[in-house]
């Protein structure tokens, strides 16, 4: 089963950055939005599911050991003057497979919110470069939206699971996987006979019906 790791960007006292009118944070919208996407995916890949608490960086160590195929930690954006709006994904900057992620996610994000699609950047003012940097499998941070920005908020609100599903989708168009064959395998039917045993000798066997031998 393939790898991948989900990141609830910010943690503890750090909520990243604030609505001004309603208080809504990037923490508080990504660890709503984080889980259901592990709902979404858990069974088709095996998910390590981080966030930093409140440590300044992620477990990066924890992260590279687990080996992810790819990582995607979620942020809100946020702009000067409150009237940013968007989607973007950024990457780390001279990382192909990173680009070719960041632009799968900024395209879908942007279209499940109904938002213009500034697509993959490199980190303004190097933020996320800890984690973009140190990290051995491409990396990117999602940007979904901008929450200090009352209508890009509505729609990120609004439509959270049509958010969920162009990452389901993006992660799937990234890898290579079909979206088809999500159900984990049935297990083999189990041998339902049940033996009779005295001391170390089968005496017989209950398969609906009782055979002594
Ligand atoms: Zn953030």
């Amino acid at each position: 089963m393939k790898k991948i790791c989900l990141i609830i960007g910010h943690g503890g006292k750090d909520t990243g950055a604030v609505n001004p009118n309603n208080g809504y944070t990037e923490l508080k919208y990504n660890s709503e939005l984080v889980p259901k996407i592990v709902q979404k995916l858990q069974g088709q890949y095996e998910i390590l599911l981080e966030n930093r608490g409140n440590n300044s960086i992620e477990d990066i160590a924890k992260i590279n050991s687990f080996n992810p195929e790819i990582i995607i930690s979620f942020h809100c954006n946020d702009s000067e003057d409150d009237k940013g709006t968007g989607t973007e994904a950024i990457y780390y900057p001279g990382s192909t497979k990173g680009k070719e992620l960041a632009t799968i996610v900024s395209k879908n994000v942007s279209e499940a919110l109904g938002l213009k699609n500034r697509g993959a950047k490199t980190p303004w003012q190097n933020r996320g470069m800890g984690l973009l940097q140190r990290t051995k499998a491409p990396c990117i941070i999602s940007e979904g939206f901008f929450i200090d920005n009352d209508s890009d908020l509505k729609a990120g609100l609004d439509k959270m699971d049509n958010y969920v599903a162009a990452i389901v989708k993006s992660v799937h168009e990234y890898l290579g996987d079909s979206s088809e064959g999500t159900e984990p395998e049935q297990p083999e039917k189990p041998d339902t006979k049940i033996y009779l045993v005295q001391g170390n000798k089968t005496i017989g066997e209950i398969d609906g019906t009782i055979k002594l031998y």
